[in-house]
């Protein structure tokens, strides 16, 4: 490996872009490199080790991890629905009929939901055990 010193090009994680990127080195203490220029966004900042992260969009999120969350909310909230509702027939879901929230529905595709809010006109918001679906209805 060669030596570091200032002048030379080392690849260093930009706080500002966001990735690693080729960084001018500004500043060395022994033989580590201090400061370091961006080439991209020409700031100066401390040297940060690459963090493997080329392209900011690919860089892994803690949003997949949400996502799967936000899945197991939706799956508990359409439990809690059911229980509190379960004195209530099931109807079979129609775009002629009209439903009210709380009321609870068979849909041929999504299973069986609870309707949680009404969207004006003509529309309602059901939950289903596996997403909230906006449906049609008669209003
Ligand atoms: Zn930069």
């Amino acid at each position: 490996m060669e030596t570091l010193t200032a002048g030379k090009e080392v690849i260093s994680y930009c706080t500002k872009c966001k990735m690693d990127l080729m960084h001018v080195i500004i500043a060395m203490k022994g033989d580590r490199v201090m400061k370091v220029k961006c080439k991209t966004c020409k700031a100066d900042h401390a040297y940060k080790a690459a963090k493997g992260v080329t392209d900011p969009k690919k860089a892994p999120k803690p949003r997949a991890k949400k996502a799967g969350t936000a899945k197991v909310a939706v799956e508990e909230e359409w439990a809690r629905l059911m229980r509190e509702n379960s004195g209530k027939p099931i109807k079979d879901y129609g775009s002629d009929l009209s439903f009210a929230n709380g009321d609870r529905l068979k849909h041929p595709v999504f299973g069986e939901g609870i309707v949680t809010r009404q969207i004006y006109p003509r529309k309602m918001e059901i939950c289903f055990s596996m997403d909230l679906k906006v449906l049609i209805h008669a209003g």
